[in-house]
Order: C-alpha cells, then structure tokens, then sequence
C-alpha cells in the first residue's frame, strides 16, 4: 500500500476542497508514492510525534493542524516549525494534513465532541451553500437504471439521511446522426425519436468529475446529453460547528462539571446564565468564535469552543452559556476519530495513536 493509498482515503472522507481559504491541508512533505509502513495519527506534527513516529516504523504522521502553515521564509533549525520538517525530511516520514476540510464535514472534528455527551439529533451549525450541483440526463428507456445505480455509486443521490435520491420522468429525445457518428440507435442522416427518461440527481460539487465519469461509463449514446447546474442549497452535511440535543436536560452546573470530566480540562472559562437547564448543546472544536451568532441563532443553550476572547465572551449576551474548554481539550478526540477511521477502512495494517501529549499549553 502507498502513501497515496491513504490519503485518498482520508479525502473521500473530508475532500480537500472543503478546507478554508487560509489553510494547507494535504501532504505538507513526503513523496505520496512511497510504500507506507504505518500511519501515526496526531494533533499536531511536532518534532517529538515525529521521533515517535520514527520509533515506531510509521513513515506517515496524519496530523489535524498542518505543521507548516503561514508563509515559512526558511526552515530555521532553531524554531519547532523547522527541526520537524527537518526531522521528517531525514527520515523519509511524510506528514499529512486534514485540518478544516475535517472542520467542515458533520463526521469530523465536531464529531469527536459530540460523541462524547452522546448527542442526538445532530445538524451542522453552519451548512455552507454553493457547493451542491444538479445533474439532469436523457436516458433511454432500458438504460436508466443502470445510469441511476452508477451516479449512486459515484456518490451522487444523497440528501440528509437518505441515499439512491433521484427524479425520473418519461419523454422522447430526439437527433439526427451526421456522417462519422456511431449512434447507439437510429441512422445516419434520418431523424431519430427515442423514449427516454429525463433523470436527475444532486451531488457535491467536489465529486464532479467522479459524477460525470460515471455517467458515461454508464450511458450507451455516444454523445451524452447532460446539464450541470450549481444550486444555492445549503450542504446539511457540510460546514462548521455541530448541533444536537443531550439525551436528557441536566443543570448548567452539571454540565461545566461534565465537560471537565470529558475532556480532561482543569479549568474552563465561560460567560452567561450558570443557571438554566442545558438541552440544546452547539459546539465547534478549536476557534470558533465565528460562530457564535450562529449557536445564539439556533437558540442553543451552551455553545463549547475554544480560543475566545475577553470581548467575545460578551456576545452571549445572558441567553446562553458560552465554553472555552481550551483548544487542545477540544480536538483531542480527533485523534480518535482519525485512528478509528483508517484502521477500519485498514483492519490488518499498523495505524497507531500518538502518546505524546502535544498540548502546549499548561494550567497552574
Ligand atoms: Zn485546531
């Protein structure tokens, strides 16, 4: 198996085309055609996971926050970003980056939060819009379902909940071959008329060139008629922050107790009503400050996050908790979830959690 084998992988899970603007998700060194030897899953990439690393015989470390990040002038020795590039690059170790494209899929980091108050009912916070194509096709008549299955399995038709979502109706097609053409039915030069089925299905934008393939493959005509248009829908599966409901209402009190029980966390800060009833439970793993309208909006009664600062916790405004938990005590569990989901899709192969805790942050 190669490095690539991996990260593809990692990339039907969270495409990298989901990430922000302003980040570097993906391989950040290494050569993707290398044969892996085993994957260490970490936070961060630090020059001691990479040692680690080394220790154990993995020759890829899967970080969530990529090492390399701003604008790096030159790998300095004498700064952690540099001795760890530098650490990778020497001992052939590839590091790999699945940082808020992992933000921004409801099987992500959020994910990881949620799992641990066992919500339910769970929604993202922020869907983001743009990113849902509509593809309509003329199939003819004995062929449809065999176009309809291949667009589902190129992960066409999923909407929420449901897959294999599709809409087909009948009507006639017509052309005319030219000279040269080699039509599926009809003649060269004489006008055709064929029963077909107009069939549409939605899909991610990110899985266009997948669809389209498919869709060939699939379609008999030489000439496949399709159209291709970008929707304005939210992605329910796509975007920041998570929402979702505890199985059972319990006091604000409890719940602060909860989150540094969970997560490990020995003093947590927060603004807002202590003393309400907590059901309704927003969350976002590390900044996430930008969504606070956002949880308020949803009528949240706790938004947890990490990295707030002394003017933001103002912005609950008294109508709900708001929770820094720190920001390492809020993806730790990515961890987990980035392990879990490799040694399922690799159940005999070396996929190991880091032991070194990479928090740099220490509390007195
Ligand atoms: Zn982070």
């Amino acid at each position: 198996m190669r490095i690539t084998d991996i990260t593809q992988l990692l990339e039907q899970w969270a495409p990298r085309s989901l990430q922000e603007s302003y980040d570097n998700s993906g391989l950040i060194t290494g050569d993707s055609q290398l044969v892996c030897t085993g994957v260490l899953c970490a936070l961060d990439a630090t020059e001691e996971v990479i040692d680690e690393a080394v220790e154990k015989g993995c020759n890829l470390v899967v970080a969530h926050h990529p090492i390399l990040f701003g604008g790096l002038k030159k790998i300095d020795p004498n700064h952690y970003v540099g001795r760890a590039l530098i650490k990778a690059i020497r001992n052939d170790i590839s590091l790999y980056a699945i940082h808020t494209n992992l933000d921004n899929v409801i099987e992500g980091v959020s994910k990881g939060m949620a799992d641990q108050f066992g919500l339910l009912h769970r929604s993202v916070l922020s869907p983001q819009k743009q990113i849902l194509k509509k593809l309509y096709t003329f199939v003819p008549s004995v062929h449809v379902d065999a176009v309809s299955t291949a667009l589902f399995q190129a992960g066409a038709g999923h909407i929420g909940r449901y897959d294999q979502c599709s809409f087909r109706q009948a009507g006639e097609g017509s052309f005319r071959a030219s000279e040269g053409a080699n039509p599926f039915v009809g003649e060269i030069g004489v006008l055709h008329r064929e029963a077909e089925w107009k069939l549409e299905v939605i899909f991610p934008a990110y899985l266009e060139k997948e669809v389209l393939m498919a869709l060939k493959q699939a379609h008999p005509y030489e000439e496949v008629a399709y159209d291709l248009v970008s929707l304005s829908n939210e992605h329910p599966g796509v975007g920041a922050g998570l929402i979702g409901e505890l199985p059972e209402a319990i006091g604000a009190q409890e719940f602060l107790n909860r989150i540094k029980h969970l997560f490990g966390t020995p003093v947590l800060r927060f603004s807002g009503p202590a003393d309400r009833p907590i059901k309704k439970v927003a969350l976002c793993g590390g900044a996430g400050s930008f969504l606070i309208s956002k949880a308020l909006a949803s009528g949240a009664d706790v938004f947890l996050t990490a990295d707030l600062k002394y003017h933001e916790f103002f912005e609950a405004d008294g109508r709900m908790l708001l929770v820094d938990l720190g920001h390492y005590e809020s993806e730790q569990f990515t961890i987990d979830l980035i392990q879990s989901f490799l040694a399922g899709k690799f159940p005999n192969f070396a996929v190991l959690k880091t032991g070194r805790t990479t928090n740099p942050v220490c509390y007195h």
